[in-house]
């Protein structure tokens, strides 16, 4: 069986990556609202009472908007750190005690018959992490929402079979935009969000063979463009050398439309 990956919607609207791997199946951030995500995993074949559990990235709410009201709809355990539900908990409502699962940074721990690993992310929220998961041989690795890709980072997301990689801005777009200056510096720094550029440098700086298929994701609206993103990056990558649908397959994961369900 194949390890299937989708992403709902990526971006400041609202987050949020189904994986289905065997018996798991898994929603990484639930940053939209319940029916919307329910509408989206219909529209894939898949169905929201099977969720498994719901992966916390960080507390914004483009990322966990849905999480409270999907826990109490369908009896879904709801996986972050201790910091990370310090400053979420009061947001998602009353939840069951036992939906309540804490978990470390680099940690490691399965659901059903997928594999999960967690890692330090470094954005402007409490303890932000990203995820790697696993079935069989395959993985898929999903990194938003950090301002710098850190050794620890890289060293975690090699390997991939599918990255799903923040590709949030064009510097040039974010400088001469509309954002005020303190919203400029925010995104810019090393606790805000990735470039179409920082995109484009990391894939070709941990690129292997097994790399298939690589989601651009959290684009932003005012300082991107989904055509901008992918040239951006795709320029980058192929002056390395690296083959585009040959080597890889590159692909935008969109602000509100989901994207295929994608077999790995
Ligand atoms: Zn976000
Ligand atoms: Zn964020």
């Amino acid at each position: 069986m194949a390890f299937k990956f989708c992403s709902i919607a990526s971006g400041s609207s609202g987050n949020c990556q189904y994986i289905e791997g065997g018996k798991g199946k898994i929603l990484v951030d639930a940053g939209l609202s319940g029916k919307r995500i329910q509408e989206s995993l219909n529209s894939i074949g898949a169905n929201s009472g099977n969720i498994d559990g719901i992966l916390v990235t960080h507390e914004h709410k483009d990322h966990i908007k849905g999480v409270g009201i999907l826990s109490r709809r369908f009896d879904i355990p709801i996986y972050a750190n201790n910091n990370t539900w310090e400053v979420m908990r009061e947001y998602l409502g009353k939840l069951k005690e036992e939906n309540i699962r804490i978990i470390k940074n680099n940690d490691t721990f399965e659901i059903k018959d997928i594999g999960i690993s967690t890692f330090k992310t470094s954005h402007d929220a409490i303890d932000s992490m990203g995820y790697t998961l696993n079935y069989r041989n395959k993985k898929i690795s999903i990194v938003t929402d950090t301002g710098i890709i850190t050794d620890e980072i890289k060293n975690e997301i090699k390997n991939s079979d599918l990255l799903m990689l923040e590709s949030n801005h064009d510097v040039d777009m974010l400088k001469v935009g509309s954002y005020p200056y303190y919203l400029k510096k925010r995104v810019l720094s090393s606790s805000g969000h990735l470039s179409n550029e920082d995109a484009g440098n990391l894939i070709v700086d941990i690129f292997q063979d097994k790399f298939k298929k690589i989601f651009l994701g959290h684009l932003s609206k005012e300082n991107n463009f989904p055509e901008l993103a992918y040239q951006t990056v795709v320029n980058i990558i192929s002056e390395k050398g690296i083959k585009i649908n040959k080597d890889v397959e590159i692909d935008i994961a969109n602000r509100h439309q989901p994207t295929v369900l994608c077999k790995i």
